[in-house]
């Protein structure tokens, strides 16, 4: 299978870059920061020599740069399975939240995947096989603490795989919204937060790669994963 995975520099894209590279699957990877990107490229290859590891940094919160990195991924390969991960978190109250922040904040972590998917969606239905996954967050689902623009961008995203998943349920592709609470990235580092308290990385990639694996008539639709004691 072809993996196209965004921010796969770090935290939850790098494992799920890790995962599918760890099962033999040529992974195309794309983040903002090229030289992140590169040592992540250049980790994965050392770790998993017979799989194909392509890297191509893109601010994907850039529409034109979208679209290049899209035409990058068609030129190589036909997309077996599309994982919009990138995405940051900025805490915020609605009130006294920057000005701008709803905008930045939808920029990448909604403009980002929806750009992206239709860019790649012609080529995979060409297949008539496929597999989108959404990065969402618990925040898509209820309000959160300090979740400001961020929650509603993340609401906004699990919108977009809602209505994704109706239009092609018939199309032979299969979509997946990830709802993870607290996972142990860069966001959580230096929170002073002990890792062991909220989710590992691996732990979502591990449930993404059991939701390839399904025959075709299967699909799940939500993934919604806590820490055990829960919520912070
Ligand atoms: P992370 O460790 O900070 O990694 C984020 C990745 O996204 C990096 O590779 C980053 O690249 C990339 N990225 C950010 N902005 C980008 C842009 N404009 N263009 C291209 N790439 C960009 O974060 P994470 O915790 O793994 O989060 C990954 C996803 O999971 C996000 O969508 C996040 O909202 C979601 N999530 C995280 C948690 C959590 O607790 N960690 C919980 C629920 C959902 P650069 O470093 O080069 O910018």
């Amino acid at each position: 299978m072809n993996i196209v995975i965004t921010g796969a520099s770090k935290g939850i894209g790098y494992a799920i870059a890790e995962t599918f590279a760890s099962h033999g699957h040529d992974v195309y990877l794309t983040s903002k920061t090229a030289s992140d990107l590169k040592t992540t490229a250049d980790t994965l290859a050392m770790q998993f020599p017979n799989v194909q590891i392509h890297q191509m940094a893109a601010d994907l919160s850039k529409q034109a740069e979208v679209t290049n990195f899209a035409n990058w991924c068609l030129q190589k390969t036909t997309p077996t399975i599309l994982v919009n991960n990138a995405g940051y978190f900025v805490p915020g109250k609605l009130q006294d939240e920057a000005d701008g922040q709803l905008q930045t904040q939808l920029d990448t972590n909604l403009f980002s995947a929806y750009h992206l998917t239709r860019a790649l969606l012609p080529s995979m239905l060409s297949n008539h096989a496929g597999h989108i996954f959404n990065i969402c967050s618990i925040a898509s689902l209820a309000a959160y603490e300090n979740g400001g623009a961020y929650s509603i961008s993340k609401f906004a995203l699990l919108g977009f795989s809602k209505n994704l998943r109706l239009e092609l349920k018939d199309q032979g592709i299969k979509v997946t919204a990830v709802c993870p609470g607290a996972v142990y990235t860069n966001s959580w580092s230096g929170s002073g937060v002990d890792p062991k308290r909220i989710m590992e990385a691996s732990d979502i990639a591990k449930m993404i790669y059991a939701a390839t694996q399904l025959s075709p008539q299967a699909v799940v639709e939500d993934i919604v994963m806590r820490p055990q004691l829960g919520d912070l």
